[in-house]
């Protein structure tokens, strides 16, 4: 061969290399109930809808993680910075994903290089409680669908990013937002549902789940979570949630809370859908006697009628916004269908999944003040000082009687989700250690305002640490193990056979030992992590993908906590991980 004719058949090869755009491909009801069993791609929240959060992929091994380098990063850009909260999907080798302030991107899965990007115009006035964060689309058929801070649903074309239709799910001046990513299920009545929770807990919103026609946006079902709403179906009044005044006494139920704001999971194997809800409105818990049903809790829905098959309040009566959206896992323990949660109130519940019994719950966190423990059912056993006091007991009815609660109202765990690994049969919990003074105040409702009734400051219990990634085993209700971490954890775990992989607000994405929590491999990725990693494969190669852009809710509500993180700075990178060729063919 002559230097020549080299030059000009590498340059060829490099072109149509350079040149090679990844093929966009519909993604089926299938390979999304499936998604879990398919490593080539992660087309659910939570990599498959039972939201473990595991990969059987395992060319990256506790052997060769610490050689694991940045194969590219995606800046999202502008000014438009603030919290990335989003997990990437990955279908034929292009990544979706979605950003701060209602953008969505499809980026090349090989180079980073992007195909579109979609910003949603947002309109002045939108009341998002906790940063303008998003946390993820979904794929079905041809389009990518997510919804916005002004409470809109939209879809996408997959392969232009244009608009196919926008639906509204509700009135953002009334408080409502939108920010969790939507969830795909199947249904035999009405072909692939597109499942919806709302935003808004803290403005007197009243929580529902609703599903739509993943084709055209219709409305198929709404289910309120609060006792006495009436549901719908094919537009027609359907059943009331719960009995009306059952638990909750007078009127304040017609603006109860229970917002949906997690998005939910999906079991195949029952077919049902598990979404949690959020705190009774307002805070002021003496103003709504009774456990206030279906607040703080986890409810089990029909698909097919948007009916509630089973629920498990996790804080009956809440009086610290222990809201009860955290994520519902399925998971298999000894034969048993079983799912699990670890809940803002401290506690981790194993439950029955086909019928929602408890099975065991027990404490995640250290030096929990508010209850003792939980009864043979699942419920708290409270300590009665240290619910905040009744502003009518004091002088001038103004202010009550002030306790410090742990944990805080941001929880022994928020948002970020937990892994399940099968290997090892652990939950990987990233929780928090952390306290607040709470005192309640009179208030009345009044819409697109804040409907607490509450005060309060965050504070550390710890001097070394809030952040406490726990490896907690579920057959025996023990911490297997602890890594503490500075700052508050506010990004979601992967795991791998023998890997965990999380994020920190310092900006390290983290591989540890699943086994022991040894840490093996870490990277700055320059801002602070708040969003879960994902891996897949893609010819041949294992990737991992995380995005780093700190913000979210500690900086804005975390009280004393909020300084000692104030000066970490804001980014917004897509950061994509391999292994050396050399390396990886070891
Ligand atoms: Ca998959
Ligand atoms: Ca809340």
């Amino acid at each position: 061969m002559t230097a020549n004719k080299w030059l000009v058949t590498a340059g060829a090869l490099a072109l149509s290399v350079g040149l090679a755009q990844p093929t966009f491909a519909d993604v089926s009801i299938d390979s999304i109930v499936k998604d879990a069993e398919t490593a080539d791609d992660v087309v659910s929240y939570g990599l498959g809808p039972q939201g473990q959060r595991y990969s059987a992929l395992d060319k990256i091994t506790k052997d060769n993680v610490d050689q694991l380098v940045p194969a590219w990063a995606l800046s999202l850009g502008g000014e438009k910075m603030r919290g990335q909260q989003a997990q990437p999907l990955v279908k034929d080798g292009v990544i979706y994903f979605t950003g701060s302030y209602s953008r969505v991107w499809a980026v090349d899965a090989k180079t980073g290089h992007e195909l579109w990007q979609y910003d949603a115009r947002l309109p002045e006035g939108i009341l998002p409680c906790c940063d303008v964060i998003n946390r993820g689309a979904a794929l079905i058929g041809d389009k990518v669908i997510f919804g916005t801070l002004d409470a809109k649903l939209v879809a996408l074309d997959q392969k232009t990013g244009k608009v196919v239709w926008t639906k509204t799910i509700d009135d953002f001046k009334g408080g409502y937002s939108y920010t969790a990513a939507p969830l795909i299920v199947p249904s035999s009545a009405h072909g692939p549902l597109i499942v919806t929770g709302v935003s808004g807990g803290e403005f007197g919103i009243v929580g529902r789940v609703e599903a739509r026609k993943a084709d055209n946006g219709d409305l198929v079902w709404t289910r309120p979570t609060i006792e006495g709403h009436v549901g719908t179906l094919n537009g027609k009044d359907s059943t009331m949630t719960g009995t009306k005044n059952e638990t909750w006494k007078g009127d304040l139920w017609k603006t109860g809370g229970g917002a949906t704001w997690l998005g939910g999971t999906y079991d195949p194997d029952t077919k049902l859908i598990f979404i949690g809800t959020g705190n009774p409105g307002p805070w002021n818990s003496h103003m709504r006697p009774g456990d206030n049903k279906w607040s703080c809790s986890r409810i089990a829905i029909d698909p097919e009628t948007g009916d509630i098959k089973w629920g498990f309040q996790t804080t009956p009566h809440d009086g610290w916004d222990f809201d009860g959206v955290n994520e519902v896992i399925s998971f298999d323990l000894d034969g048993t269908k079983a799912a699990a949660t670890a809940d803002r109130n401290g506690f981790f519940y194993v439950l029955n999944r086909e019928n929602g019994k408890f099975i065991r719950g027990f404490p995640f966190v250290e030096k929990i003040t508010w209850a003792t423990g939980l009864d043979e059912n699942g419920r708290p056993l409270y300590v009665a000082d240290n619910r905040p006091g009744d502003p009518k007991d004091s002088k001038d009815g103004k202010k009550g009687a002030s306790v410090f609660a742990v944990p805080s109202f941001l929880g022994g765990k928020n948002q970020q989700q937990m892994a399940y690994n099968p290997g090892t049969k652990l939950f990987y919990v990233p929780a928090n250690e952390w306290g607040m003074d709470i005192h309640n105040e009179p208030v009345t409702y009044k819409k697109g305002a804040a409907y607490l009734g509450a005060g309060f400051t965050i504070k550390p219990i710890f001097d070394d640490h809030i952040g406490a990634l726990k490896a907690v085993d579920p057959a025996s209700g023990k911490i297997v193990w602890t890594v503490k971490n500075r700052a508050p954890l506010w990004g979601g775990v992967l795991t791998t056979p023998g890997l965990v992989f999380y994020g920190t607000p310092e900006g390290d994405l983290k591989a540890v030992d699943a086994t022991d929590g040894k840490e093996l491999w870490h990277f700055n990725t320059g801002s602070g992590i708040v969003a879960p990693p994902i891996t897949w494969e893609q010819d041949g190669e294992q990737f991992v993908s995380v995005l780093s852009g700190w913000g979210g809710a500690v900086p804005l509500w975390g009280g004393e906590v909020a300084k000692t993180v104030a000066n970490l700075n804001q980014g917004g990178m897509l950061w994509t991980f391999k292994l050396p060729k050399r390396v990886a063919a070891n």
